[in-house]
């Protein structure tokens, strides 16, 4: 069988960088599921479907028309053809996300299409319920977590580093509302699948992290 390592965990611990960095490194596949619902909730907004009408949203979810070309090596992200890379990054998108992912007719719709990323010779698979509900017989899986202070400060900098604008204080009530949402629902909420290994990167710099992922792979 297709080996997977899934890499669950909140928001800004850092699943995405790591997870790509670990898929270049073995020539794996790469699930960032968390863009499946920020593309879901961008599409909603696109078609005036509201982001409590769950069953519209289920359908749209269904019929989702999303497309991740990868050119001169920079990857970007298509929704019915329109490049919305930066577009589904924002903190308005990650929060209509996280309301549209409380859906359970939304995460059943999306549910084959990421299991369609596992093909040879292997996936990392980025999210919230990796481990737990949509990959439950990977053979690795890691749940990532840092403080909320430490991953609201990482966060800052990325803004600062791409000129954004942005307040350290409110983007820490930010990651803690959604923090909160995300623990709280009542379908896959977050939280480390049985046989997961925990990750605190708090003190950890992004090559520390890749290695010790490496060194698990390896065991
Ligand atoms: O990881 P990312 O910030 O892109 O995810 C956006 C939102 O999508 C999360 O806050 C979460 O509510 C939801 N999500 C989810 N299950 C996943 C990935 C993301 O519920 N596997």
């Amino acid at each position: 069988s297709i080996p997977v390592l899934t890499i669950d965990g909140p928001g800004g611990a850092g699943k995405g960088t790591i997870s790509g960095l670990i898929a270049e490194r073995l020539g794996w596949h790469l699930l960032d599921s968390g863009a499946l619902y920020r593309l879901t909730a961008q599409a909603a907004v696109k078609h005036g479907v509201a982001l409590d009408d769950e069953a519209a949203l289920e359908a749209l979810a269904a019929r989702l028309d999303i497309a991740f070309p990868v050119e001169q090596g920079a990857a970007r992200t298509l929704l019915e053809g329109e490049d919305v890379t930066r577009l589904i990054r924002t903190e308005q998108a990650g929060e209509r996300a996280s309301r549209v992912a409380s859906l359970p007719g939304v995460r059943q719709s999306l549910l084959d299409r990421q299991r369609d990323f596992c093909k040879a010779p292997g996936l990392v698979a980025d999210g919230r319920d990796m481990g737990t509900v949509v990959f439950p017989e990977a053979p690795l899986k890691i749940f990532l977590t840092a403080s909320a202070e430490e991953r609201a400060r990482r966060r800052y900098q990325q803004l600062q580093a791409a000129g954004v604008d942005a307040s350290l204080s409110s983007l820490l009530k930010e990651i803690q509302a959604r923090d909160a949402r995300d623990t709280q629902r009542s379908v896959a909420p977050l939280k480390p699948a049985d046989d997961a290994i925990t990750l605190d990167t708090t003190r950890l710099s992004i090559p520390e992290v890749v290695d010790r992922l490496i060194q698990l792979l390896a065991q």
